[in-house]
């Protein structure tokens, strides 16, 4: 299968990095369709796309028709068993048995080219494929946050990945106007991994009074950053960027310099996620 036999994106998953990636694919000129447990879920995350599409609109980026034509491709459903496409993303939330439970169960429905992805941040690829039939047409796809405005895709080959799958994702995010960076399946791969040290660090830091977290998150912009630690885990979600960091501590032998914090552990307990949740380091007040 090459590009331009593609049709259809499947994207599982319509929470935070769903949402982005289905408006990105759908802008893209492909139809998708966006998965999600309940439809209380999907009908919030077509909002959230919309929302995304009318600023794009105020901001001159795209016409009012051309939102119209964007939203009109995306179909949402409630039933796995509608996810048949040429290429599915999955974006549900950071589990590997939740993940490989969906995979097995999209393999069985989907046809034998079809191209299975991951947006996880963490967990192997390998891991996540073992136990399919294919896992040569499966590997990493991940997106950045947020994902309709980050340029930058990493591109996980797994162990049984193959050149023609790899090969494909790579055109597939041209087509998408995307940058992909090719990455071995290590824990974190790139990004996360480098960028584990900026959350872990800073919560060390506020562990020991060094000083607050809003001190933080100042600091670092004003030595150039665009967010700070704190913001940033807001942003991302509090829980997804704890799991991360567990992901990557357990994959590289729980060495100390990925500890997970205590802090975070304590966010997560008590449901403090971050923006999605309303409240996680910062507050705020619904719309
Ligand atoms: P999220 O919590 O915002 O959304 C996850 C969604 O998956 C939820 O809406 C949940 O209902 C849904 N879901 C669908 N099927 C599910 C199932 N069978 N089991 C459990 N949940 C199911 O999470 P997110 O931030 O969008 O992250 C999704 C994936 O993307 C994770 O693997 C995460 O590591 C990765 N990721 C996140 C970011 C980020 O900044 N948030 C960035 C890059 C990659």
């Amino acid at each position: 299968m090459n590009v331009e036999s593609i049709k259809k994106v499947a994207v599982v998953g319509a929470g935070t990095m769903g949402q982005g990636i289905a408006q990105v694919c759908a802008q893209a000129g492909f139809s998708v369709i966006l998965f999600d447990l309940e439809s209380s879920l999907t009908d919030k995350a077509l909002l959230k796309i919309k929302e995304s599409l009318v600023q794009l609109v105020s901001k001159n980026k795209i016409t009012a028709q051309q939102q119209d034509d964007i939203l009109s491709r995306i179909e949402a459903t409630n039933d796995l068993h509608d996810l048949q496409a040429e290429i599915v993303i999955e974006a549900v939330i950071e589990k590997l048995e939740a993940k490989q439970k969906i995979f097995s169960a999209l393999e069985g429905i989907n046809n034998n080219q079809s191209i299975f992805t991951t947006n996880t941040s963490s967990i192997p690829v390998t891991q996540i494929a073992s136990g399919l039939r294919h896992a040569e047409r499966f590997a990493g796809l991940h997106f950045f946050n947020p994902a309709p405005v980050m340029k930058l895709v990493e591109v996980i080959r797994g162990v049984a990945t193959n050149e023609s799958t790899v090969t494909l994702l790579k055109d597939f995010c041209k087509k998408i106007g995307k940058t992909s960076v090719e990455a071995t399946d290590s824990p974190g791969f790139i990004v996360n991994r480098v960028a584990r040290h900026f959350y872990v660090e800073s919560l060390k830091a506020l562990e020991e009074n060094v000083t607050t977290h809003e001190g933080i998150d100042q600091l670092m912009k004003n030595a150039g950053f665009k967010m700070g630690p704190f913001e940033l885990m807001d942003l991302i979600g509090v829980d997804v960027n704890f799991s991360v960091t567990n992901s990557v501590y357990n994959g590289f032998h729980q060495d100390g310099k990925f500890r997970p914090s205590r802090i975070q552990q304590q966010k997560v307990d008590a449901g403090h996620y971050g923006r999605k949740s309303g409240k996680g380091f910062y507050e705020y007040p619904k719309k």
